[in-house]
């Protein structure tokens, strides 16, 4: 069976775009397409990044026990690891690759246990998320202040997950989470 790798972090700490190098590295890697009820941003497209629903369609499948794991994210925003997405995968042979909550993250972990490696991306500081999340430019002054909020909180899940890599220069975060899951993938 294939590995399940799991990124988390705080919102800006850099995890799509580590994720998104990791794809690119011929590794086997396929990104877990979440669902979620918030809208698309920018050049975002269904079927892509996310599986965009309302959020009666989501709360259909939460009925009908279509979720591995689901979380309301941010108030009114459900983000949730569809079961047939992770099959989907793992039927193709591939390693299955998570951008997920710190909580996702976590309850993922324990579901597959040894056979999934999770890692935590730690910013350098709140401040520099604000700078970033500013600085890509999709989300409103009113969105990327929700995730500063929550951003504190999160950063205490640092301990329960297998790695914590320091996102501050983006060379050195990228070749040491391609250091970790190489190995993880070879074990
Ligand atoms: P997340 O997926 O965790 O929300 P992103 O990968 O979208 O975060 O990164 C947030 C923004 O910060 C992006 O514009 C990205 O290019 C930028 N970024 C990522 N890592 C760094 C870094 N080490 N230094 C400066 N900017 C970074
Ligand atoms: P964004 O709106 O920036 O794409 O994502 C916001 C947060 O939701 C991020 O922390 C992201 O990792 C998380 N997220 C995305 N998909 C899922 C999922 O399927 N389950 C959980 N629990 N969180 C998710």
């Amino acid at each position: 069976m294939g590995k399940l790798i799991i990124f988390s972090a705080p919102s800006g700490a850099g995890k799509s775009t580590i994720v998104n190098y990791l794809l690119s590295q011929n590794l086997n890697l396929q990104f877990s397409i979440s669902a979620t009820s918030r809208q698309p941003r920018g050049t975002e497209k269904h079927g892509i990044e996310y599986y965009f629903h309302s959020p009666d369609e989501f709360r259909h499948k939460i009925a009908n026990d279509e979720f591995l794991e689901y979380e309301e994210v941010y108030k009114d925003k459900f983000y949730g690891t569809l079961k047939s997405e992770v099959q989907r995968i793992l039927d193709n042979g591939g390693n299955v690759i998570f951008d997920v909550d710190v909580i996702g993250g976590c309850n993922i972990k324990k579901f597959y246990g040894d056979n999934a490696l999770s890692v935590f991306i730690q910013p350098p500081s709140i401040n520099e998320l604000r700078t970033r999340l500013e600085k890509r430019g999709t989300d409103s002054p009113e969105i990327i202040e929700s995730r500063i909020e929550k951003a504190e909180y999160e950063m205490t899940f640092a301990p329960q997950f297998d790695i914590v890599i320091q996102n501050d220069n983006l060379e050195e975060a990228k070749a040491k989470a391609l250091k970790v899951v190489k190995d993880f993938l070879a074990k």
